[in-house]
């Protein structure tokens, strides 16, 4: 494109920063006042007035505008100041977004695949724009973040994530492919809300619901081939767990929310050991929420301690117990349990309520995966205090809301005591004159890196050992200086060094296992990793 064209063509977009040269050889003299900027005065010009709103919801859509008039600019902005616009382009402030998705609605932003589009999946593949894709970030909306069914609404996610993929993991703009493929909606407030962008119908479920999922998995590999990554985003545990098995082994498949939360946690928790002691095998776990987030973690926990300790996964997952809505998961509820959860039911008097499980557990970590939040109470921080010196208390419920408790109340209940970090972020919080940083189990330290790993080793399938190796490569990210802090993950500004770290152990199981495909294998994969990252500097044009 050249002049007007090019101005609105956010991928080639440099705004005032066109030079002379370029402003006279793509006809865009006139169409830009005189000045000529550099790109660093833009992200200054831009953090600027990113500040002045108050709202953060604003932020996110000024942050959505800027995407979509300045690419480059976007990313530059977003690595630049990952801390402070990691919390606006992903958990808290794009929760509210999707909540009001229909009304802030202007540019639609990837691709919608609705229950219209059955039998035509292929067709609406090769209407988007790009060809060569590398990633695909995938939702249905069931349940995003811990707020539940937002139907078509849960766009905001994909785009959100497929952004991170590409600021923090290097993954190119252009190769990502958000998809929110809508089957209904069960939530009354949306079917009932006139701006509402979906179907206006309740959720497809059974055969109807699997033939969808089906062409679309099947229409993904023909129409981009086997090394194409699909992650599967907040789909409903029901169907999350069963998608994974049923595409594992014939495509290249990856549910952040079972696995990438897994690998992030452990990776928390092998920090952790240095400030608390012991080895994975020497604690007791204890989780309340058991879906995809709690068996997700719970499991790669046991699959750790079995390598380490070399026992079976049936033995090493009986140091793990986990509470559901209904109380402790015993082998006297098994007939009714969930398959997912099976594997949990331990031989245990029945416990009704997660202070009581407290007491007879006695663990030495506590992990909130409800969704629930307030349900950290104080009791339950106490007894956990009066069990352990640092007792581990993580709070992964998100977004911020619904935290099962503030990093304030765990510090505060536990005298300054807890190892704290939480799903979405907290600011650091004084205590009897100290203050106390806590860390954020962010699954962005792991999925961006993790998914570059996958893709520049052309791998064609996930292996859990490729999660251990990224668990482990963040946890020795972490320094003694975050240590002493209190802090069981890394700073997020080092993230894209972080990310070529763990795309290398990603990369170099891949190709241990036999599931690369792309060879020779290079010889020094933390610099290969490094040179095959997407860089948002501007270029210049002839
Ligand atoms: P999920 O699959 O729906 O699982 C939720 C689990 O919590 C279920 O086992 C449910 O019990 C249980 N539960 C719900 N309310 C409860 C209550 N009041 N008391 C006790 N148990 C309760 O959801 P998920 O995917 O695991 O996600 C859960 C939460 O974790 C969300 O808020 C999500 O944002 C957060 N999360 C955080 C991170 C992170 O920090 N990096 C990553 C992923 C997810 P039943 O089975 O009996 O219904
Ligand atoms: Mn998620």
């Amino acid at each position: 494109a050249s002049g007007y064209p090019l101005l609105r063509d956010p991928h080639h977009n440099k705004g005032l920063a066109f030079n002379e040269k370029e402003r006279d050889a793509h006809f865009l003299r006139g169409l830009l006042p005189p000045v000529v900027v550099r790109q660093d005065l833009q992200i200054k010009k831009m953090m600027a007035n990113m500040r002045q709103y108050q709202v953060p919801l604003q932020r996110y859509m000024a942050m959505m505008d800027l995407q979509e008039r300045n690419e480059r600019l976007f990313y530059k902005l977003l690595i630049e100041n990952v801390e402070e616009l990691l919390p606006i382009v992903y958990t808290p402030t794009v929760g509210e977004a999707c909540q009001k998705y229909g009304s802030i609605f202007r540019q639609p932003q990837g691709l919608f695949i609705s229950l219209k589009e059955k039998g035509r999946i292929l067709e609406v593949l090769k209407n988007w724009p790009q060809k060569k894709i590398q990633v695909i970030v995938v939702t249905d909306g069931e349940r995003i973040l811990g707020l539940g069914d937002l139907g078509c609404q849960g766009m905001g996610i994909p785009v959100g994530k497929l952004s991170l993929y590409t600021a923090l993991g290097g993954i190119r703009p252009s190769a990502c492919l958000p998809v929110t493929i809508d089957v209904g909606t069960n939530n009354e407030q949306l079917l009932n809300d006139e701006f509402y962008i979906g179907l206006r119908r309740r959720r497809a479920r059974g055969q109807e619901y699997a033939e969808l999922l089906h062409e679309f998995m099947s229409a993904v590999k023909q129409n981009y081939g086997e090394k194409v990554l699909i992650q599967f985003e907040d789909f409903a545990n029901h169907n999350a767990f069963d998608l994974l098995a049923k595409y594992g082994s014939t495509h290249l498949v990856f549910n952040d929310d079972i696995q990438g939360t897994a690998s992030v946690v452990l990776a928390g928790l092998m920090a952790a050991l240095n400030l608390v002691g012991g080895t994975l095998a020497d604690h007791t776990f204890l989780f309340l929420g058991a879906g995809e987030a709690g068996t997700g973690i719970a499991e790669l926990i046991a699959l750790e301690i079995s390598k380490q300790i070399g026992a079976p996964l049936e033995e090493t997952r009986k140091k793990i117990w986990l509470v559901d809505s209904k109380g402790l998961i015993v082998k006297s509820r098994m007939d009714s349990l969930q398959h997912f959860k099976r594997p949990w039911a331990h031989e245990h008097e029945p416990v009704q309520t997660l202070l009581d499980a407290v007491k007879v557990i006695k663990p030495t970590v506590l992990i909130g995966s409800s969704g629930a939040g307030r349900t950290f109470t104080k009791e339950v921080v106490e007894t956990m205090s009066s069990l352990n010196k640092k007792p581990v208390i993580l709070a992964l419920s998100n977004p911020t809301s619904q935290s099962e408790c503030t990093a304030e109340e765990a510090y505060q209940w536990s005298e300054g005591r807890a190892i704290f970090a939480s799903g979405s972020p907290f600011s650091p919080v004084e205590y009897n004159g100290n203050f106390y940083a806590s860390g954020q189990a962010n699954n962005a330290y792991i999925f961006p890196g993790f998914g570059l790993g996958l893709i520049i080793s052309g791998a064609i399938r996930v292996h859990d050992d490729m999660l251990l190796a990224a668990s482990e490569t963040l946890a020795a990210q972490v320094s003694q200086e975050n240590l002493d802090n209190g802090l069981i993950y890394p700073p997020f500004s080092n993230i894209r060094k972080i990310s070529a770290e763990i795309a290398a152990k990603v990369a170099a199981k891949a190709y241990e296992l036999g599931l690369a495909t792309r060879l020779p294998q290079p010889e020094n994969l933390v610099a290969y990793a490094e040179s095959c990252m997407y860089s948002p500097n501007y270029r210049n044009y002839r």
